[in-house]
């Protein structure tokens, strides 16, 4: 089951790659993980990342292209993968299709997680973290029991920089513009399966899972 998911930040697509993984066992492969791993390992994928990274660019496509084919190869990938926060340009979309062509395999279904842009403004902006061990909260969908406070150590919630206000409205911004013409590519292909993320986690992924069964 060879699938792609789509969704903007903080429509739960993280939630939905967990739950995806472990029901089909196959493989969830973030090329943002892949590239922070390599920043933290130092290597030279992650010196070449990291300069694109901080300035809050794209890495340039021959490199992700690169790591997206290694991993493609990797024997876990037999049955299936995940792929997630790749493809993110249409010459992205293009080479992995072409990549996959070589392997005799295609995308079986673009899974894109839709949450109105009102409703992900509350959701980010609405997040707080603990700073000790990293336990996410939500002001109104998920408070911990004293305001402010972490449930599980006491500290201090703060709220991450990139959740403010001005800087989710431009991250959104910036991420409809980048995922719509990739939209279009898999809407003409015939592979584009938009679901309701403004909905219960469980029942997003039961959506998932009637969609899925029709290729099990
Ligand atoms: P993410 O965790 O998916 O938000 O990715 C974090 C950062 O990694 C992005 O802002 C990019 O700099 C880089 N990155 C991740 N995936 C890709 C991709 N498919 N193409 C280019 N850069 C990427």
């Amino acid at each position: 089951m060879n699938l792609i998911l789509m969704g903007l930040p903080g429509a739960g697509k993280g939630t939905q790659a967990e739950k995806i993984k472990e029901k089909y066992n196959i493989p969830h492969i973030s090329t943002g993980d892949m590239f922070r791993l390599a920043i933290k390992e130092g290597t030279d994928l992650g010196k070449q990342a990291k300069e694109f990274m901080d300035q809050g660019n794209l890495v340039p496509d021959e490199v992700t292209i690169g790591i997206v084919q290694e991993r493609l190869s990797k024997a876990d990938c037999q049955n299936g993968f995940l792929l997630d926060g790749f493809p993110r340009t249409v010459a992205q979309a293009e080479a992995l299709e072409k990549l996959l062509m070589d392997m005799n395999t295609s995308i079986d279904y673009t899974l894109h997680v839709d949450v109105p842009v009102e409703k992900l403004m509350e959701r980010l902006t609405g997040r707080r973290i603990c700073p000790v061990c990293g336990t996410s909260y939500h002001v109104i969908y998920n408070p911990p029991k004293k305001e402010g406070i972490c449930d599980k150590d006491g500290a201090k919630l703060i709220q991450r920089e990139d959740d403010t206000a001005e800087t989710v409205q431009n991250r959104l911004e910036v991420n409809i513009k980048q995922s719509q013409p990739l939209l279009d590519f898999y809407a003409n292909k015939g592979y584009l399966v938009t679901l309701n993320g403004d909905q219960d986690i469980n029942q997003v992924f039961k959506d998932i899972e009637s969609k899925l069964e029709e290729i099990c």
